[in-house]
């Protein structure tokens, strides 16, 4: 397909490229958020030399409290799994509110009138946006609707729902109530979400009738139905009509979103619940080593700042830009930079529904030309998987937008970076490739748009209050291009707190702190070049990543052998052009 030239003026300076060391431009470190490498090294410097004063200092600069902390922090990774204690707090009788944080705080300012959330839906004609007071009153109205449902500060509520503004709305009436969610990302099997709901003892689900996916509507609810002959924590259900297909509704259990949100008595304001800077947040589960999913709990003080403060210098973020991060809320990704990272800037965040490929595998560069996306965050198995299918694609799009290009999921080849460079950047764009994990909460090691060169197929370098070590099987430091396991010897404001229903940190000590003690062992695989910089090398345990989703292999062998024709099964992972790794099963039959 030939494809006439775009007749744009392109005025982004240029990525100054050295000996394949790739700087961000000038002009963009000057007005940076962080402004160059020397003060990212400055500020990183204090940070873990006198990390109780920079992050205080960053938690009364990013962040509202109701009430001050008496201490910034408190840890101790020796002892975990011996007593019943967290192993580590941060901002001790520190007092807060999510929402408020996201919200109210924004609504005394300009920012009022500005668009928090822009949605695109799958069918193109399908398009909202939420500024931050419209953002704010249903929020405040939804959480009025839980409130009336008896939801009370500690109660889990299971959020099963796909990419659509109710979502974030559901996340944030939680928090303003106290209440913890578990969103479960919208694709998941019965099984999943019944597994999920009974390990949060959730007493409420919010779903749709049905999701969106590539053309076909997804029964979200029947797969609800499903879960819950298992599932008697569960006393609601609030269903928000998507699609409008026929569903079955209980009288008494089961109650249509926008029923109870016309409801006069839930008009108006709802006092946000004043929180514990170590009151949980939200529980997330995510596939390790052993065969169940583990409950990852995040608190609020910690993890908002780590967030708020991380979004900002990562990307780069400007009052002006729109920021759009590609992932599903039902990962990590999408909680700390789709939701909480983004909107505590008060910054406007893009949704999108479906598919990178539907109904055209221009669907990424289309949206970002219509928007005029400033900072794109997307997944290398997203790229991988455009690149092949040719330039012409992004090539029809007027992408001169773009400022920030993020990745995260899964290591990078250089090969996919520097199509993203070249293609979509215009080699003006500056590539930010974030590592970090669901138990992390934010990025961890990265480069900074303004501050930190690149190296196509490296994270670079560690955030603020990082420390990284990269050690052999016998907890020695690993020489210089020599790969070993990535650990971290320090806590970091966004680290989970516990495993839910983990009884004195057992299974935190088993899967994180055992194997080198003392330190937090991330499951990496990484080596440390002649310059410093971090690459991270894939898991070397027995997760394996498939296109940025992290699957056990204990927990695919336990579905196998769960068929009754199965006497044994073993999963391996093995390289994937475009998925980074794929999935081979060994099965053995009965007789
Ligand atoms: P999850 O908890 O599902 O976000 O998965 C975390 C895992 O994804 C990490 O332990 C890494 O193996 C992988 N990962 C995430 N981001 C990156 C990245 N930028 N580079 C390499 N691996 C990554």
């Amino acid at each position: 397909m030939e494809t006439e030239k775009l007749p744009i003026e392109d005025k982004r300076p240029f990525v100054k490229e050295t000996n394949g060391m790739f700087h961000p431009p000038e002009e963009l470190s000057r007005r940076g958020y962080i402004k160059g490498f020397a003060e990212y090294r400055r500020m990183y410097q204090e940070s873990i030399e006198r990390p109780e004063e920079f992050w205080g200092r960053q938690a009364e600069e990013h962040i509202s409290w109701y009430r001050k902390w008496d201490k910034v922090l408190e840890w101790d990774f020796s002892r975990i799994g011996e007593i019943d204690a967290p192993f580590v707090q941060w901002f001790i009788g520190g007092k807060l509110n999510v929402s408020h944080n996201c919200l109210d705080r924004h609504l005394t300012t300009w920012r009022r009138n500005k668009a928090a959330i822009i949605w695109q839906g799958e069918d193109e004609s399908q398009k909202r946006t939420l500024t931050y007071q419209q953002l704010h009153s249903e929020v405040n109205k939804f959480a009025n609707v839980l409130r009336k449902h008896g939801i009370r500060k500690g109660d889990r509520v299971t959020i099963f729902m796909p990419m659509i503004p109710e979502l974030p709305i559901a996340m944030l009436a939680c928090t303003r109530i106290g209440a913890i969610h578990s969103v479960v990302f919208s694709a998941f099997s019965t099984q999943a979400l019944t597994s999920r709901v009974q390990d949060s003892q959730s007493k409420a689900i919010i779903t749709t009738d049905a999701s969106f996916h590539g053309g076909r509507a997804v029964e979200l609810k029947k797969k609800v139905d499903e879960a819950l002959g298992d599932c008697p924590s569960v006393e609601t259900v609030i269903v928000y009509k998507r699609a409008g297909v026929p569903i079955d509704m209980q009288p008494g259990r089961d109650f249509w979103w926008h029923e109870e949100m016309a409801a006069e008595d839930v008009k108006g304001f709802c006092e946000p619940e004043v929180m514990d800077a170590e009151d949980p947040l939200f529980i997330l589960y995510t596939s390790g080593t052993t065969g169940k999913p583990k409950g990852i709990v995040h608190t609020t003080g910690g993890y908002l700042l780590h967030v708020t403060l991380s979004f900002k210098a990562i990307f780069d973020y400007k009052d002006e830009d729109i920021f759009w991060c590609s992932a599903d809320i039902g990962w990590v990704t999408g909680h700390s930079y789709i939701v909480y990272g983004p909107l505590a800037n008060g910054a406007t965040s893009m949704m999108f529904e479906s598919i990178p490929t539907f109904p055209e595998p221009d669907r990424f560069w289309k949206i970002i030309e219509d928007y005029k996306v400033n900072i794109f965050y997307t997944a290398p198995t997203a790229l991988r998987a455009l690149m092949r299918l040719g330039d012409d694609w992004p090539n029809k799009h007027d992408l001169t937008s773009l400022r920030v290009l993020g990745t995260v999921g899964e290591p990078i080849n250089p090969e996919a970076w520097l199509w993203y460079h070249r293609t979509i950047g215009k080699e003006r764009c500056v590539i930010v490739d974030t590592w970090w994990q669901t138990e992390t909460g934010g990025v961890l090691i990265t480069p900074l748009a303004s501050a930190i060169p690149t190296k196509p197929g490296s994270a670079s370098a560690p955030f603020f209050g990082v420390v990284p070590e990269v050690v052999r099987a016998d907890g020695t430091p690993t020489e210089e291009d020599e790969a070993g396991s990535l650990v971290l010897t320090r806590p970091w404001p966004g680290m989970f707190r516990h495993m839910n229903n983990d009884v004195k940190n057992q299974l935190v000590k088993q899967v994180y702190f055992s194997t080198f003690p003392g330190k937090y062992y991330t499951g990496d695989a990484c080596k440390v070049d002649e310059d410093g910089f971090l690459w991270l090398m894939g898991r070397n345990d027995d997760v394996i990543n498939v296109s940025g989703h992290r699957l056990s292999t204990a927990e695919i062998e336990h579905a196998l052998v769960g068929h009754h024709a199965v006497a044994e099964a073993a999963v391996v992972g093995f390289p994937h052009e475009v998925k980074g790794q794929g999935i081979y099963c060994y099965v053995t039959l009965r007789q």
